[in-house]
């Protein structure tokens, strides 16, 4: 074992004064090899020889368990960090070698990690945390919530620790009444009363009805909306925040199934899209809710579900299909919004004419729809959501970097519903930047908190001045309509 103390502290310990030290060490006395950081390297036997001749009991004993470590002199209690409790044993975030035992400590991830450093953030502690055990500490932070899940680190490391994922099970463990507010509060209030903001079912009907007959008046002629139309085909959930704060939003869906002459139905009960289980890290809560939607496609004998909105509900509802009910995916079929309105494009059943988008545009890829989907299901969607906008539109641009390296709007994994907003615009801030550089006038994306993040967050924060589609309303914008008489009267 080697001995490691700087002069000074020798000095106290043996009670004389630093040259004496110095002394000891430059006749031999001592024989010591000088270190980083000024602190002197003592094999164990030349200390213990030394304590031998003034009568002293060393103040370190060797580890027979770690021959050949080294040990330094402890610092008095006074300024000593709290020591580290190790909990190697009995630690629970840390299960698989898939995650942080085989990490290399290279740094990549928090190179990576747009928000690592603000608040001592940093996913590579995080992960060493995790595998040495100290799992309340790592709990009791608010990193995880800060974090947006994006999963940049991850995408970096190269042993494939999954991040994200411990990340996620550091969320589950957290203790429910912890939970940041909103993220908690809407998985209650959608378990107790079937939707995120509670929103009562006779009003939810009502303002669909009402909604079904203004687009009948203004561009869909005898549209009517489908609720709990049993042997429609496609069974479409409803993110709960467009009939509160924004119906309209609805409608562009609702005209595209029309021109396509789909066959589809809105259920009147359970027919929530958002599952912030995956959020908050209550797994019990998300299969439930996707529990809820299989019973509707069951009760309505539909064949087919699209989640419109946005990327977290998508890649919950299919994780939770493949996880928790596979048996379902035998019996119907899951799109994804680009798999639909590809299908439709392909098939002819739609028409797009890019003539009246003229600004340059961008697509700005979810996390969740890309990497994510990347990663677990074998598939990310970036070609696809390329060939949709660039056949809206006449200029495109991409940003850089994009598809799967692309950076996260900021908002991601809860982080737009919770308290943590200065870390929501500094992470936004690469996205900002990102956008400012295409120079594109127009962000098209596929996920309803990226286009809140963009619209109404970086656009103020980073004076970016850019409009904000999603890709479905901009393909609604650019629909060429069939004439009245065949629209909305086909079926697939
Ligand atoms: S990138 Fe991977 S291997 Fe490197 S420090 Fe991070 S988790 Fe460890
Ligand atoms: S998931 Fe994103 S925000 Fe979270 S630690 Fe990794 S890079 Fe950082």
């Amino acid at each position: 074992m080697i001995y490691e103390a700087k002069v000074n502290e020798l000095a106290q310990e043996f009670g004389v004064h630093r040259n004496t030290i110095r002394n000891w060490i430059n006749t031999g006395i001592l024989p010591a090899r000088e270190g980083p950081g000024r602190r002197y390297l003592i094999q164990w036997e030349d200390y213990r020889r030394l304590c031998d001749k003034y009568g002293r009991e060393p103040r370190i004993k060797p580890d027979p368990a770690a021959p050949g470590k080294s040990t330094t002199v402890p610092r008095s209690s006074a300024t000593a960090p709290a020591p580290v409790r190790l909990n190697v044993e009995t630690k629970e975030l840390d299960t698989s070698p898939g995650l942080a035992d085989i990490c290399l400590t290279c740094g990549s991830c928090a190179g990576a990690c747009p928000i690592s450093g603000v608040d001592e953030l940093d996913p590579r502690k995080i992960v060493r945390m995790a595998f040495l055990g100290l799992e309340d500490e790592v709990v009791a932070s608010s990193w995880p919530w800060k974090c947006t899940l994006c999963g940049k680190c991850e995408a970096v490391c190269p042993m494939n620790v999954e991040i994200v994922q411990l990340l996620r099970r550091i969320r589950a463990r957290c203790d429910r009444d912890k939970v940041p507010g909103a993220l908690r509060k809407g998985v209650v209030t959608c378990l107790e009363k079937g939707n995120n903001l509670g929103i009562p079912k006779d009003d939810f009907l009502a303002l669909a009805r009402e909604m079904g007959k203004e687009l009948a008046r203004t561009s869909c002629p005898g549209f009517g909306t489908p609720i709990d139309v049993r042997g429609a085909r496609l069974l479409v959930t409803v993110n709960s925040k467009q009939p509160f704060a924004e119906p309209e939003a609805m409608t562009w869906w609702w005209k595209i199934f029309h021109a396509a002459g789909e066959s589809w139905t809105i259920s009147s009960e359970y027919w929530e899209g958002i599952n912030w289980g995956l959020h908050a890290g209550d797994y019990g809560a998300m299969r439930t809710m996707v529990k809820r939607i299989i019973d509707n496609i069951e009760r309505l004998n539909c064949t087919a579900l699209l989640l419109p909105e946005c990327g977290h509900a998508y890649y919950a509802t299919r994780y939770a299909l493949e996880r928790w009910f596979p048996e379902s995916l035998q019996q119907f079929k899951i799109y994804s919004v680009f798999d639909l309105l590809l299908e439709y494009l392909n098939q002819g059943k739609i028409r797009l004419d890019p003539a009246g988008q003229t600004k340059l545009t961008t697509f700005h890829d979810s996390c969740n729809y890309g990497r994510h989907s990347q990663k677990t299901f074998g598939h990310g969607y970036f070609e696809e959501a390329r060939i949709l906008t660039k056949a809206c539109c006449k200029r495109y641009i991409d940003l850089v970097p994009d598809q799967e390296e692309n950076y996260c709007c900021g908002a991601g994994g809860g982080a737009w519903a919770d308290p943590f907003e200065a870390e929501r615009v500094f992470h936004g801030r690469l996205k900002a930047r990102q956008i400012s550089a295409s120079g594109a006038h127009l962000v098209v994306t596929s996920c309803l908190t990226c286009r809140d993040q963009i619209l109404y967050s970086l656009n103020r924060e980073f004076n970016l001045h850019v409009e904000v589609q999603f890709l479905w309303q901009l393909v609604a914008n650019s629909l060429i309509m069939p004439p009245a008489e065949t629209a909305g009267a086909r079926r697939v």
